[in-house]
């Protein structure tokens, strides 16, 4: 089982997604790490938008980093040790969502 529990699964799953998700990336020591991403719009949206006649600056997404599971609190270091191969495709599966992102 590559995640700690249901709800775990469940916010990965969504990552791209309207709303909250789990993205994973790698980080520039070659590190799995685990992002708690929001995003006001899909990313698939993202080419739709056009710029808007208002003074607003809008977030597209926004991301917090995290070591433990939101929703059961375990260690995702632990996670990322027994499923690493699982967690690194992932990682280049959900680069494009980070893609405004700054490098690290
Ligand atoms: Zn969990």
């Amino acid at each position: 089982m590559e995640y700690c529990c249901t709800g775990f699964r469940n916010m990965l799953a969504c990552a791209g997604e309207r709303g909250n998700a789990v993205v994973v990336w790698v980080d520039s020591g070659g590190e799995l790490r685990f992002l708690h991403q929001s995003r006001g719009v899909a990313f698939e949206d993202e080419s739709k938008l056009k710029p808007a006649e208002m003074d607003v600056v809008i977030n597209i997404s926004a991301e917090v980093g995290m070591r433990y599971c939101p929703t059961c609190g375990r260690l995702l270091e632990k996670l990322v040790v027994e499923h690493r191969d699982f967690y690194s495709n992932l990682a280049k599966e959900h680069e494009k969502y980070l893609a405004s992102m700054p490098k690290f």
